[in-house]
């Protein structure tokens, strides 16, 4: 047991006022990869890299590409909530960590138990119809073929913010007030680099903010804890075993 995983674990024990943000790392261990890795030499079957095809102006004029790549590279309809993810649940059931704030648009947190989860750039779980607002399941995208149809007409589209599309403010403003109010701040399987993660983080006003990632960020030295380590085992041994 390192000293920096002893560490978290206490801090962990004596605060009720945690807050943790995560990235693409909470999931991968789910085995959802980051879509931005998808642009790789393995993929050189899309024309457009990953952020153009993920913008709305694609998706508004590209639907059925849209949805080829959306299907194959953000569905991941067998993916389960891992270790991070039932334990940042447990945490909150135990009254001690106040939100998720999370990057990750796959669901798994609410799936794991989690109440007060805060996504950033929406969810693949919910979607609605362009044109009459009606919701529909994730089963609805992955059963369909091409551009999925509301009965009314219009385009079902993902409730995930696209490029170019803005933040939910309500969630943005929550998420500004989670940090900023925290304890404890735990950064996890994020590097930090993407919009508006850093900033974000920028709120956080307390003196225990402790950063877990597989490799070094930026953010290393302004950490007072920090493990370069999978972040589910991680949190699994400090919180559940
Ligand atoms: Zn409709």
């Amino acid at each position: 047991m390192t000293d920096e995983f002893t560490r978290l674990k206490e801090a962990i024990s004596i605060s009720d006022n945690i807050v943790f943000f995560g990235g693409a790392g909470v999931s991968t261990e789910s085995g959802i990869p980051d879509f931005r890795s998808a642009d790789g030499i393995y993929n050189m079957k899309y024309a457009y890299p990953p952020e153009t095809i993920l913008s709305h102006s694609f998706f508004m004029d590209h639907p059925d590409e849209f949805f080829t790549f959306y299907r194959e590279k953000l569905l991941y309809p067998g993916a389960k909530p891992n270790k991070a993810h039932t334990a940042l649940a447990e945490l909150e059931r135990r009254g001690k960590l106040k939100a998720v704030v999370t990057q990750n648009v796959d669901g798994l947190h609410i799936e794991a138990g989690s109440v007060n989860v805060l996504e950033l750039h929406g969810s693949c779980k919910r979607n609605y119809c362009m044109k009459c607002g009606r919701s529909f399941t994730v089963d609805t995208i992955l059963e369909s073929n091409g551009v999925p149809h509301c009965p009314c007409g219009g385009v079902i589209k993902p409730d995930v913010v696209l490029f170019e599309e803005s933040l939910d403010q309500r969630i943005m403003d929550n998420s500004v007030k989670a940090i900023r109010n925290a304890a404890v701040l735990i950064v996890g399987g994020t590097s930090l680099n993407v919009y508006p993660a850093a900033g974000l983080i920028q709120y956080y006003s307390g003196s225990m903010l402790i950063l877990i990632n597989k490799s070094a960020t930026s953010y290393d030295r302004y950490a007072n804890i920090v493990i370069h380590d999978s972040i589910g085992p991680t949190l699994g041994a400090a919180i559940i075993e």
